[in-house]
């Protein structure tokens, strides 16, 4: 399956991502985890991004597009990928769609997780991450074992940097701004398929995955 999955911070994406990639065999691409381990190792590329994402500001097009592509091109992603958090912007779009006629493939769906944003607020503000292998907690709805370890490799579990409150808001206005005409644009082309998002993890990942099947046999 080649897949783009949408939604607001807080939608789900990450979660849906990595359960849906383990069910169809792909690989979960995560232009966001990517960014953090960047400036986790302080590569030159973290030292470029890591302002931009703790303001939750996007990276520029040009460079997150260069890194898709380079990542697509990798042996892994011939029996499918799951696109979590790119395309995020028109331009990452056609950048995209650019990328995949010259591989010769096809998306088989853009899936829209659709939440409202006083949702998202309330699961930002519980969403708790392991800061080594990037397993994601939410302290209502799931969360971490006591003394905040790990429970899948023992790592420290800990509030992501750009989840203070104000970065928060800023990357939902971002997401308006920039990442709404994205939804159209896939919609106006009739690739959009909308999921509700609001339910357990599992009830999610079912709908979307029915909702990706129902969309391929039509195609
Ligand atoms: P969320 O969906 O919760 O906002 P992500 O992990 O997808 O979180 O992204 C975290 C941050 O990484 C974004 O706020 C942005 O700074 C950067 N980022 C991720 N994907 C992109 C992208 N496609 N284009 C530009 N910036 C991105
Ligand atoms: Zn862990």
């Amino acid at each position: 399956m080649r897949i783009v999955l949408l939604g607001l911070p807080g939608s789900g994406k990450g979660t849906q991502a990595e359960a849906l990639a383990r069910v169809w065999g792909s690989v979960h691409i995560s232009t966001g985890d990517i960014f953090r381990q960047a400036v986790s190792e302080g590569s030159d590329l973290g030292r470029k991004v890591e302002e931009i994402l703790s303001r939750g500001d996007l990276v520029p097009d040009v460079l997150t597009s260069a890194i898709v592509r380079a990542r697509l091109h990798r042996a892994d992603c011939r029996d499918g990928f799951v696109l979590d958090g790119f395309p995020r912007t028109v331009p990452q779009a056609i950048a995209l769609d650019a990328m995949l006629q010259e591989a010769g493939v096809m998306l088989d769906a853009v899936v829209q997780l659709d939440v409202a944003a006083d949702v998202v607020i309330e699961r930002l503000a519980g969403r708790r991450v392991c800061s080594v292998c990037g397993a994601t907690y939410h302290l209502r709805t799931n969360p971490p074992p006591a003394e905040g370890r790990c429970a899948r490799c023992g790592g420290s579990v800990v509030a992501r940097p750009d989840d203070s409150e104000e970065a928060q808001q800023r990357r939902i206005a971002v997401y308006q701004a920039a990442t709404a005409p994205l939804v159209t644009f896939y919609e106006s082309q009739g690739r959009l398929v909308r999921v509700d998002a609001v339910g357990t993890v599992a009830v999610v990942s079912e709908r979307v995955r029915r909702a990706v099947e129902r969309e391929e046999a039509r195609s």
